[in-house]
């Protein structure tokens, strides 16, 4: 089975290959070789695909411009990912882009990536309370939110997928609990605005309940986007609320590693797929979740194509290498604090059962293998 990993680890290992052969030189661990200078390329984790996804972009981005690329992954550790930035900035680094995990927590050492003129491009994740950040490459967030919301709407058959009311809808009420992301994650808070936008008016009107009555951010967040941390609270929500009989109809979830735990802790608690299994919504189109949309377990996940993504954040840093302004398509949205930081939003894709293969498989993303079609 050669999936796409395989194919980008060919070519990076080809690329690699061509440019030591070109220069003389041999390169060792992530780094590439070529005749531009170093470039820091700073993710959160590995425990997400989506960031290894974006990582290897990234580095055959770079490397196919002659750079080379110190890639570091910090296993969701904030000391570890600010001495994975120090070391870069030691070893030279021309230029740094970075996920932080907590988005707050770089201002230290973003002033010694100033102070040695290094730019800084902050990835996906706003780098806030620094003015040492100079470009955002990132998705639309508050897009991603509403578009998490349509899709529970749609799958309870209230709206289309772009959030149009559907005429004979059923009244409900329906029951419905809301998870948050990450709160040093700049994106949680766009991603539940974007949500609680859309889900306010019908919680209002009592088309939708939320039974824990959960309805701020800090009682809906997920520290480090983590899975167990979800289900636990899930099993919670379920004993709390739900021990009488009744059943939750939708949970509004912001990423796919969360609905895997919501959905393991619905399955231990006795819901069954195809018998009043509730609407879930996710984020990244990870394997393992598009298996779930295909098997019904999950309904929806947001597809944020990091291909694109990692050829806008290398062009970025290329373009201030050679002395260019990057192009941005935003400059109001993303205040880090200390400046808005001028940005370029990528589209969103809602991916449901029914368009998995025109998101997924015809644009090259994941091979049917891959999804087991
Ligand atoms: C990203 C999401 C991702 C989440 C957890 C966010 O910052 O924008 O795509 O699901 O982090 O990794």
């Amino acid at each position: 089975m050669k999936t796409k990993k395989f194919v980008l680890a060919t070519i990076t290992a080809g690329a690699m290959l061509a440019l030591a052969a070109c220069s003389g030189t041999g390169n060792s661990g992530d780094g590439g070789s070529g005749d531009g200078g170093l470039i820091g390329v700073a993710m959160p984790t590995k425990s997400s695909e989506r960031w290894i996804q974006d990582g290897n972009a990234v580095k055959a981005a770079l490397e196919a411009e002659g750079y080379t690329v110190d890639l570091q992954y910090a296993e969701d550790d904030i000391p570890t990912q600010v001495s994975q930035v120090e070391n870069m900035i030691t070893k030279g680094a021309e230029a740094l882009i970075i996920a932080s995990i907590d988005g707050t927590t770089l201002t230290e050492v973003l002033q010694t990536a100033a102070d040695a003129d290094i730019p800084v491009i902050a990835y996906d994740r706003l780098i806030k309370g620094t003015e040492n950040v100079d470009y955002y490459a990132t998705f639309d967030n508050f897009l991603v939110g509403q578009q998490q919301a349509w899709t529970v709407l749609n799958g309870l058959g209230l709206t289309e997928l772009d959030g149009t009311p559907i005429d004979g809808a059923p009244e409900g009420p329906f029951n419905i609990e809301l998870f948050a992301g990450s709160l040093d994650d700049n994106n949680a808070f766009f991603f539940f605005n974007g949500a609680m936008d859309v889900l306010q008016p019908y919680i209002d009107n009592g088309t939708l309940v939320v039974k824990s009555g959960q309805t701020a951010i800090e009682q809906a967040a997920t520290l480090r986007w983590d899975g167990e941390t979800a289900q636990s609270r899930m099993e919670d929500l379920l004993t709390a609320n739900y021990s009488d009989g009744s059943k939750v109809d939708a949970v509004l979830s912001p990423y796919d590693g969360i609905s895997r735990g919501i959905i393991s802790a619905l399955t231990d608690a006795g819901y069954t797929v195809g018998d009043e299994w509730p609407i879930i919504s996710g984020q990244d189109a990870e394997v393992d979740s598009v298996k779930a949309i295909l098997s019904g377990e999950q309904y929806a996940t947001i597809f944020k194509d990091t291909r694109e993504l990692a050829k806008v954040a290398a062009g970025m840093a290329l373009a201030l290498l050679n002395g260019e302004e990057p192009e941005v398509n935003d400059t109001t949205t993303y205040d880090n604090d200390v400046k808005v930081v001028p940005s370029y939003l990528l589209a969103p894709v809602q991916v449901v059962k029914d368009n998995v293969q025109e998101a997924l498989v015809d644009t090259g993303y994941w091979t049917a293998e891959d999804l087991g079609l």
